[in-house]
């Protein structure tokens, strides 16, 4: 359920069915020229869509006119408690500029500041944070904290088509998971509006971005959301940008460069996976084509769930086999694998994307695949065993070890539990207990 409204902000579309934009915000001195640009440049190099730079002061409204005749992507100006500052903004030549309108002085403020954007066409973003909901809300707050972020929301949605602007879209922001999934969910029932999705004060790259994925993710997954940020404490910007690019991948609502599966490892691993997966990992950081790559520890399940891969790897103790969509390429030794690996993609994308095969090598591949399956038969990995339930599913049968007629799974007898009436009484109640 995309929202029906869209806007523009530069050139980036939000909104009414467009694609999730991904924005992030600088983390220096926005006055800092030289700072800022390269944070910038940085950001929109790791796919940043839009970028927020905060102006407290004069020197940072003064630095925003430079800034966005210099920057790749659009430029959003985050104003709170001045509205000077925002009308400031606007004439710099911002793109975008986000205000809470219940901390910038009244009404009269909000309206010139609107007034002044309806001119220069210029939107905004609009929104609440669960720390900051106007005075008149905080009872609802403590006894219904979603409903009260929502009211102040919509109450601000409301000010503003009363000012005739509606060139903007909302957020809706707490620090707690659960209330900013349930708040954004009723927001866009109630207005037609694009919504900005973050999760305030998220945390550091790796609790944030668990609580980022959580919370927008599963609002993303219902349609709602038609920009993201993610917030987190580190000075680096550009990982709060590759987080919501894998977020946005994940969900399979944009692609960007390539995608990266590994199997988690396990006791049957025989090589140093951990530094292969590194090395594979940050060498694709070098491509843009939407490429799917996977890394198997162990050739024991064959290629098995990676088999849509464009490319894969999976290893033994000294050697490996490279293969392409399912099928084998050629078996290397363990120590040349990765820069064989990356032979293949380049060939392949050299060639738009077709994968030349040497048919004497796959079969040799082919054979070395064979061989390592035949000797680990027996072996129950986790993969065979995922294969085996599906299989056992769909026919309705039991699973029984290799050789053996004994189900693996065998039907659970679940012993009646007996409630005395003292444990829980029947007495005046509506039933009996045999
Ligand atoms: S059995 Fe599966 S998880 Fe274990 S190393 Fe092999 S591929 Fe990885």
């Amino acid at each position: 359920m995309a929202s029906k409204r869209q806007i523009f902000v530069g050139g980036v579309a939000v909104g009414g069915g467009a694609p999730v934009a991904v924005q992030t915000m600088t983390k220096t001195e926005t006055a800092n020229l030289e700072a800022t640009m390269k944070q910038i440049e940085t950001v929109a190099d790791a796919g940043a869509d839009l970028v927020r730079v905060a102006v407290p002061r004069e020197k940072d409204a003064d630095a925003l006119r430079t800034i966005v005749e210099r920057s790749p992507i659009p430029v959003i100006a985050d104003i709170h408690f001045n509205h000077t500052l925002a009308l400031k903004a606007i004439d710099a030549g911002a793109h975008c500029i986000r205000l809470n309108p219940g901390n910038i002085g009244g009404r009269d403020k909000v309206a010139e500041v609107a007034e002044r954007a309806i001119a220069a066409s210029v939107p905004m973003r609009i929104g609440v944070n669960s720390g900051s909901l106007p005075k008149h809300l905080h009872e609802l707050e403590r006894e219904a904290p979603v409903e009260a972020l929502v009211a102040a929301a919509v109450e601000f949605v409301e000010l503003m088509e009363g000012l005739d602007f509606t060139d903007f879209k909302v957020s809706i922001k707490s620090t707690n998971v659960p209330n900013t999934i349930a708040a954004n969910r009723m927001l866009a029932d109630r207005v037609p509006y694009p919504i900005h999705l973050g999760i305030t004060e998220a945390g550091t790259k790796w609790s944030g971005a668990l609580k980022s994925s959580v919370g927008l993710g599963t609002l993303l997954a219902d349609g709602i959301g038609d920009t993201i940020r993610i917030s987190l404490s580190t000075f680096h910007a550009e990982e709060e940008v590759k987080v919501a690019w894998e977020i946005l991948k994940a969900l399979q609502l944009r692609e960007r460069g390539p995608v990266l599966i590994a199997c988690p490892t396990c006791g049957r691993l025989q090589f140093d996976m951990d530094t292969v997966v590194a090395e594979i990992e940050q060498r694709l950081e070098a491509y843009t084509e939407p490429i799917e790559v996977a890394v198997l520890g162990c050739a024991v399940n064959g290629i098995g769930e990676a088999s849509h891969a464009d490319f894969g790897i999976t290893g033994a103790k000294d050697e490996g086999l490279i293969f392409a969509h399912g099928k084998p390429l050629r078996k290397i030794p363990q120590a040349e694998l990765v820069d064989a690996l990356f032979d293949e993609i380049d060939k392949s994308l050299g060639r738009d994307g077709r994968v030349e095969v040497d048919a004497g090598e796959a079969a040799a591949g082919a054979e070395w695949l064979r061989r390592i399956e035949e000797e680990n038969a027996g072996d129950l990995t986790p993969e065979k065993l995922a294969a085996m339930e599906k299989a056992a599913a769909a026919s309705g049968e039991d699973i029984t070890a290799p050789g053996s007629d004994e189900p693996y799974l065998k039907p659970v007898k679940a012993k009646r539990v007996e409630l005395g009436e003292e444990a829980s009484p029947t007495a005046g109640r509506r039933f009996t207990r045999a």
